[in-house]
């Protein structure tokens, strides 16, 4: 099974993850807010590529250096791309399914906390960027944020979930999805 492995960073204090998709035929990154040479060290094959769940500049701060090391492709949904200094990116799209290094990703447009925030669903798991935070949801009171849409947003990958399903959240440790469904009050009744 594919490891996924997180990386915790410091951004002036504030912590936001990254992680490190060891997939069968190189190492896929995904986001890259801070400490670049943290994300670098976890990384043990040729990068295929760097993923970006969303735009927001605790998630690509360090995505000029990191793609500087690595020479790899970035995705990112266009609806975030223009909040990045990235000028060529292949654009993400709702429902796609791609193959990287290997390793089969299936993307979601799961807007909400950003226009262009998106969920990589990985096997069983999910890396939801902060569509979903320990006991909690992203923030929605930001510039392009929207309640309404973070609920249809959940309603789109919470259906995908099983007892061994985790989600690898932008912020906090790696999550069980059965424990939030359990806990945390945010996440709308299961239909
Ligand atoms: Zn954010």
């Amino acid at each position: 099974m594919t490891e996924i492995e997180q990386v915790q960073l410091s951004m002036d204090g504030f912590e936001v993850n990254a992680y490190v998709v060891h997939a069968p035929e190189g190492d896929i990154i995904v986001d890259a807010g801070a400490e670049p040479g943290k994300i670098l060290a976890r990384v043990r094959e040729p990068v295929a590529a760097v993923l970006i769940t969303h735009g927001h500049a605790d998630h690509v701060a360090a995505l000029n250096d990191v793609l500087q090391a690595t020479a790899a492709p970035v995705y990112i949904h266009p609806d975030d791309a223009g909040r990045t200094d990235v000028q060529v990116y292949e654009p993400l799209q709702d429902g796609e399914d791609l193959v990287i290094a290997g390793q089969p990703i299936h993307v979601l447009h799961t807007p909400g906390h950003s226009p262009g925030s998106v969920t990589f669903v990985i096997g069983e798991d999910q890396v939801v960027g902060d569509l979903v935070l320990p006991g909690s949801v992203g923030r929605t009171d930001l510039e392009g944020a929207s309640w309404e849409q973070i609920e249809a947003s959940l309603d789109k990958v919470m259906p995908l979930w099983t007892e061994n399903t985790r989600l690898y959240a932008g912020h906090g440790l790696v999550l069980s999805a059965a424990e939030e469904l359990a806990n945390n009050p945010y996440l709308p009744p299961a239909r």
